[in-house]
């Protein structure tokens, strides 16, 4: 028997045990491990809470994880439960998949002031990360400043023009739907050192701007690039960028009825947070050009007001002790996807920051593939029979497929009418929830 310790139950983890079982059948036991005691990572905690569907891939994991040759190991931390170097004496390949769960930082003067946060802190707050859950966003003010120009920035931005009855169908969270539903914000600013043609937002999720309840996008003409240019774009980027037209030509009677305004302000590129007694009230910008598809600074300069600002810049691996770390690019240090004989990284942790969710998928079948090169015969480590000793020694609460599936009973036994689940958003509760507090 071959025994793999995938470390994290996202999108990465769950489509290597599928290439893994896909590829020895019964002659494989997959562990899945995860910090927290509930699954599927980003598609819980990431993907935006009123994009159900695009939730719904979880079902297809989940699918491999009630074969009974995979098994979930929740509430356990690698690098704090267990090291590395302790897997891999138990298992014959370690396979990291722990995502990229740091927000890049800023790097600016005043980005410590109040009512700032990072991408990963304010999307785990809305969708109930135990970690963020507890953030407290100050929404009373009038203008919220989202730096990026990707689509975590247009989730941000959307999630925070929404009306309550726009989160109909959606787990938002109860504590960030009632704050978003006290909300005085009537001003969304998606701010961005380049211009419309560098955009990276997809149409979808671009377009759904355009179909809001109470807000309405304005994209300045001025902005937009001489229309024949469109044409040299890829055809998604193109349309993309139809669609800022599409904004930019909204005649002012249609915004009447829209007391939340989505402003694109392109060729901006922060320079300096301003506050008042430690807290954000503006943004000092730099006006750039573009040159051969890089910001240039003009040196004219002007301040954003903001009230709120959350930062959509990007992603960073955690290291874990012992694992070659890259730090200019924030992940693991590794030949695709291959960091030693033995350990592997699969997602984000291997590529950073990109793709969609499918994009992890091929990740997970060629690390296998090396795995099988690289360990053409199993090593006769104990695998999961070690751990579970190991994890009787240390007194670990480990969480198990089953004990999650209670978990998530509870979650939709609570859920407000016609949402899917409540979700608990602190670990003792999943624990107890679990029948192992
Ligand atoms: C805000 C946001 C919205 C997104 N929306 C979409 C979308 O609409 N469509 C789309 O296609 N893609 C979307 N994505 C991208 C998608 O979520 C990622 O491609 C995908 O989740 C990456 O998968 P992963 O498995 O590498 O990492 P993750 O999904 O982050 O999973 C990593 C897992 O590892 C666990 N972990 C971390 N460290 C440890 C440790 N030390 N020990 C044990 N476990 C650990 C974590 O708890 C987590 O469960 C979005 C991303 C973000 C940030």
């Amino acid at each position: 028997m071959r025994h793999l310790a995938i470390i994290g139950s996202g999108p990465a983890g769950y489509y290597t045990a599928e290439a893994a079982l896909k590829r020895w059948g019964d002659d494989v036991m997959v562990d899945v491990f995860d910090r927290l005691p509930v699954p599927y990572g980003l598609i819980r905690s990431g993907v935006a809470p009123d994009h159900q569907s695009i939730k719904a891939v979880a079902k297809r994991y989940e699918a491999v994880a009630l074969s009974s040759n995979v098994r979930f190991i929740g509430n356990v931390s690698v690098g704090q439960d267990i090291s590395v170097a302790e897997l891999q004496g138990l298992y014959d390949a370690v396979i990291l998949a722990t995502g990229a769960p740091h927000d890049r930082p800023l790097d600016l003067p005043g980005d410590h002031l109040g009512n700032v946060f990072g991408s990963a802190a304010f999307v785990g707050w809305y969708n109930g990360h135990p970690q963020f859950a507890a953030l407290d966003p100050d929404l009373s003010g009038p203008t919220a400043v989202v730096i990026g120009m990707g689509n975590v920035a247009l989730d941000v931005a959307r999630i925070l023009a929404k009306t309550r009855a726009e989160f109909a169908g959606s787990d938002i969270v109860g504590h960030a739907l009632d704050r978003l539903d006290g909300s005085r914000l009537n001003h969304v600013v998606i701010l961005g050192r380049r211009g419309p043609h560098q955009i990276a937002m997809t149409p979808k999720e671009l377009g759904e701007l355009g179909h809001l309840e109470r807000a309405c996008p304005r994209v300045d003409p001025a902005d937009l690039p001489d229309e024949a240019e469109d044409v040299l774009l890829e055809p998604g980027l193109r349309k993309s960028v139809t669609l800022l037209r599409s904004f930019a030509a909204i005649p002012e009677s249609y915004r009447a009825d829209k007391p939340v305004e989505i402003d694109f302000d392109f060729f901006a590129s922060p320079r300096a947070l301003l506050g008042v007694d430690g807290k954000v009230t503006g943004i000092e910008v730099e006006r750039t050009t573009v040159e051969k598809g890089r910001a240039i600074g003009t040196g004219e300069t002007y301040v954003v007001p903001a009230s709120l600002v959350v930062c959509c810049i990007g992603y960073q691996t955690s290291p874990i002790p012992d694992v070659p770390f890259d730090e200019r690019q924030g992940r693991f240090a590794n030949d695709e996807g291959r960091i030693l004989s033995g350990l592997y990284c699969v997602g984000w942790a291997r590529r950073g920051p990109s793709g969609t969710i499918g994009t992890n998928r091929p990740d997970g079948y060629s690390v296998v593939e090396k795995i099988a090169e690289d360990q053409p015969h199993q090593s006769g480590k104990p695998g999961p029979a070690g751990f579970d000793r190991l994890a009787e020694h240390r007194a670990l609460k480990v969480v198990r497929f089953r004990d999650w599936k209670k978990i998530e009973e509870a979650e939709q036994r609570a859920a407000r009418e016609g949402a899917p689940r409540e979700k608990f958003v602190d670990v003792e509760t999943m624990i107890h929830a679990a029948g192992k507090g």
